[in-house]
């Protein structure tokens, strides 16, 4: 477990998941108060606690979560166990699912079988702890605050938060994922994946002017809009590509190959670990969904 400073009121944590670190960063934001941006699963959660300890945290009120995917947020219930006091954020669509959330692991179930277990224990948490954010609402955590913007796109329920001091955005998995230190950025897009709501949510997140992205897998990175920017242009390249494919009745493999073709940064990703293979393949698989759902449609 390491933290990371990432600005004067903001340290990232990086709490190991199933003994590999860098794989869900876990933003702690300090003002009079303390925020928590995606604690992660029960089984990252004591990790979060341990490094929230060594900062010299000792309460928390605000858990914000940027959506409720079982690894942002199912270990919520071990942090309000830890901090009884703190209120948990989420979209309006995620409330339900935070106070019950059999749905959300039965679809997790479906994707990933037996790997849901890596989460450990999953359980709701009661509603009243719940708090449905507003879209443009400020979270005051006194001399920093938290402004909520709703990002739908890799999920309904996704949204992303913005810190004006220091101009960061906690975009969750909304701005693509930046897997192994390798400088390229990659959509995070299983079904069901919206990629019309994700370019709007982009320039949601592009007018806000941030400077450093914090993205949950993983880490922050200066000259944000740039980032941005280069996403957008690969998830337009994707849509093409995945609409092209549906068209032309290609399968996943062979569109696989000509977004390996098209994209500079899938290419490169893959070509440094082979491992990546299968997160494009579930990336473009959202994209193509997606792209039937629309040709069905017409
Ligand atoms: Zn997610």
């Amino acid at each position: 477990m390491s933290t990371q400073r990432v600005s004067d009121d903001v340290n990232m944590i990086d709490a190991p998941y199933h003994g590999r670190t860098g794989v869900l960063g876990t933003y702690v934001v300090a003002g009079e108060k303390v925020a928590v941006i995606d604690p992660g699963p029960a089984s990252q959660v004591p990790g979060v606690i341990e490094a929230l300890d060594r900062l010299g945290v000792e309460e928390v009120s605000t858990i914000a979560l940027t959506h409720i995917h079982l690894d942002h947020a199912a270990g919520c219930w071990m942090m309000l166990e830890r901090y009884p006091g703190a209120e948990v954020h989420c979209h309006p669509k995620g409330v339900d699912h935070m106070v019950d959330p059999s749905k959300i692991e039965a679809a997790a179930r479906e994707a990933f079988g037996d790997k849901i277990e890596e989460y450990g224990e999953i359980r709701g948490i009661p509603k009243e702890k719940l708090k449905a954010s507003v879209d443009g609402e400020r979270l005051c955590l006194g001399g920093v605050e938290l402004q909520v913007s709703y990002t739908p796109g890799h999920s309904i329920h996704s949204q992303s938060y913005y810190e004006p001091r220091g101009r960061l955005l906690f975009a969750g998995d909304a701005a693509g994922h930046t897997p192994d230190n390798l400088g390229v950025v990659i959509p995070a897009s299983p079904p069901p994946y919206n990629p019309v709501q994700a370019t709007e949510s982009l320039s949601r997140m592009e007018a806000l002017a941030p400077s450093v992205l914090c993205i949950s897998h993983f880490g922050f990175h200066g000259g944000a809009v740039k980032w941005l920017s280069d996403f957008r242009r690969q998830v337009l390249l994707w849509e093409r590509l995945a609409s092209e494919g549906v068209e032309e009745g290609r399968t996943l493999t062979e569109t696989y190959l000509t977004v390996l073709n098209g994209d500079p940064f899938a290419r490169k990703l893959v070509s440094k670990n082979p491992e990546a293979k299968g997160h494009v393949y579930s990336s473009l698989a959202g994209f193509m969904s997606y792209a039937k759902w629309v040709k069905a449609r017409k």
